[in-house]
């Protein structure tokens, strides 16, 4: 039984976008509420009845979010232009050593806006 769990995460975060034009209103600094999914997929060990405890996703994607919570994100290394493709990517780099399972990571800029990655 195959299957795609994902779990929401949030933080709040500055940015300005370097690559947007001159005068796009991304250029200037400004914030966030972003929220991000992790979703991982696999097959359902029928004697277990689940994938992955949802815990498990908390526990390796907090240390993840302190790291973004609060933060000028262009001041993080590999986040220097922080768009939201850029930032999806960064979180699968974070998270896919210590979660095989990820599928994909989508990032929302807005609550109409959003990315997703689904790895190299
Ligand atoms: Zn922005």
């Amino acid at each position: 039984m195959l299957v795609r769990l994902s779990k929401s995460f949030r933080f709040e975060a500055a940015h300005d976008l370097p690559t947007f034009p001159a005068g796009h209103k991304c250029r200037r600094l400004h914030g966030h509420s972003f929220k991000f999914d992790v979703v991982v997929e696999g097959d359902v060990d029928p004697a277990k009845g689940y994938l992955i405890d949802y815990g498990e996703l908390k526990a390796v994607t907090e240390p993840v979010v302190r790291r973004l919570d609060h933060y000028y994100l262009n001041e993080i290394t590999g986040l220097e232009n922080p768009t939201s493709e850029n930032i999806s990517v960064w979180l699968w780099n974070q998270l896919k050593p210590v979660l095989p399972l990820l599928s994909s990571i989508i990032v929302y800029e807005t609550c109409t806006s959003a990315c997703e990655y689904k790895g190299p």
